[in-house]
């Protein structure tokens, strides 16, 4: 026998027994989507390389460490998305969609960063993603958050917190950088080698680390709301206003700086104390400068990305989602000369009622054996077909989830009976 192939760490199946979760999830979240006017948008999940290289920013864990990248035969360099604003962007200068200067989309797919794998921390995971184009007030940064909220509430999820920040802009950065800069200089010898480069390059990457002894030196940081500029302040207080009267709960977290270079103004996070360590379940924030950066005309923007796997880990932890598809009717074949007019009958039920799950039995078997996986099926009841029934003109249907006599039906009346019973919709 040959040896099997294992698969790639930090990389995951999600089995049939648990997809449960996932498509509740994604049945909510095109839901809510659409309650708000947002629109799908599927991008590649391959790009070039320097699309994130010049977007997300040297200096953070996804560009100095993370990224699955790789020269193709062509000589291309290519890179696995690790997250979907980048490729977002440049899809949407590329497809010239920001003409009329508003866009209001969302996608949803797989990730790929190249993490030290961990529970909810995966190297592919996958991504609920939103993003709004050409609106500069705080209102969107309100509808941003609403909407985020508004998912989370809908999915049934319970102990989550939003915390809000603004980051200014990047002329009033320049000022606190340098107040960084002093502040951790005077630590050097105790930052670790990642924050001791960053201190030279990007200061602020330092407030984002995940090391406990530099969150400890962080927290006596000075902080960039201190330094706020009038605009950026007025802003942020609108958007407060606006959380408040819709009645969501928030925390001001001056230390929130988010991992990725191109943020401005409102950064935002949605965390739970129920998943241990990896506790982040939503993070966004406006990027007023991205699409300039990457060739566009400039066009404020904002977004945030939810992570998939922390979800359904929260979902399966709360008890919500687990309603598995069932099929609800499973056709045993219990003859000689059955298999033929089994799929027939198979296919004229499925045929009158599209949304009836239908599972027929496949590659024979005993009566016993087709009524065991029947009843394994899950469904809700069992049609059996046998040489004496084709005959006669009649199948048998009998309820599997409750106790109730065996009936014969009237091939002509089995379609209709199976519409009244499970009340189904026809085509
Ligand atoms: P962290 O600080 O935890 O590394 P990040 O700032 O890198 O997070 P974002 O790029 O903002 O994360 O991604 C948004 C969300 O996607 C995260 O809040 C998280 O829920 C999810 N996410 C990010 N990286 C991973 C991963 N490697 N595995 C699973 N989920 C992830
Ligand atoms: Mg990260």
């Amino acid at each position: 026998m040959s040896k099997i192939i294992e698969p790639l760490r930090g990389v995951h199946d999600v089995l049939p027994a648990q997809i449960a979760a996932w498509q509740h999830l994604e049945r909510i979240t095109r839901e809510v989507f659409a309650g708000y006017g947002y629109e799908e948008f599927r991008v590649p999940v391959i790009e070039q390389t320097q699309l994130f290289k010049r977007s997300i920013g040297d200096f953070t864990d996804i560009v100095e460490k993370e990224m699955f990248s790789f020269v193709d035969q062509g000589e291309d360099h290519i890179t696995l998305r690790p997250e979907a604003t980048a490729g977002i962007v440049r899809a949407v200068i590329s497809n010239g969609m920001l003409r009329d200067g508003r866009l209001r989309v969302w996608c949803m797919g797989p990730m790929f960063r190249r993490e030290r794998p961990q529970a909810g921390r995966y190297r592919q995971f996958h991504q609920i993603d939103a993003e709004a184009f050409g609106f500069e007030g705080p209102d969107v940064d309100a509808e941003m958050i609403l909407l985020s909220a508004r998912l989370l509430r809908r999915l049934g999820l319970t102990r989550t917190k939003l915390l809000v920040n603004s980051l200014g802009t990047p002329e009033s950065r320049v000022a606190y950088r340098e107040q960084l800069t002093a502040y951790f200089s005077a630590h050097e010898t105790a930052l670790d080698e990642d924050s001791k480069r960053r201190l030279k390059g990007n200061p602020l990457r330092i407030l984002d680390s995940k090391n406990p002894d530099m969150q400890r030196i962080v927290a006596g940081a000075p902080l960039l709301l201190d330094s706020l500029d009038a605009q950026s302040r007025e802003h942020f207080e609108s958007l407060c206003a606006h959380l408040r009267s819709a009645g969501i709960e928030y925390h001001v977290e001056p230390h929130l700086v988010r991992g990725l270079d191109y943020y401005t103004r409102t950064v935002f996070e949605w965390t739970t104390d129920a998943l241990g360590s990896q506790s982040t379940l939503c993070a966004g924030g406006r990027y007023d400068g991205l699409v300039a950066q990457l060739g566009g005309a400039g066009t404020p923007g904002i977004g945030w990305a939810m992570g998939q796997e922390r979800i359904v880990m929260l979902l399966e932890k709360q008890g919500l989602g687990r309603q598995r598809d069932r099929p609800q009717v499973y056709l045993v074949l219990a003859g000689e000369r059955t298999e033929i007019a089994g799929f027939k009958l198979a296919e004229q039920l499925r045929d009158a009622w599209p949304d009836l799950a239908l599972q027929i039995n496949l590659g024979g078997g005993s009566f016993k054996t087709q009524f065991k996986r029947a009843d394994k099926s899950g469904a809700r009841f069992a049609i059996v077909l046998g040489d004496d029934e084709e005959a006669r003109g009649v199948v048998a249907l009998k309820a599997l989830r409750e106790e109730s006599e065996q009936e014969e039906c009237p091939l002509s009346e089995i379609s209709e009976r199976l519409g009244v019973l499970l009340g189904l919709k026809g085509g």
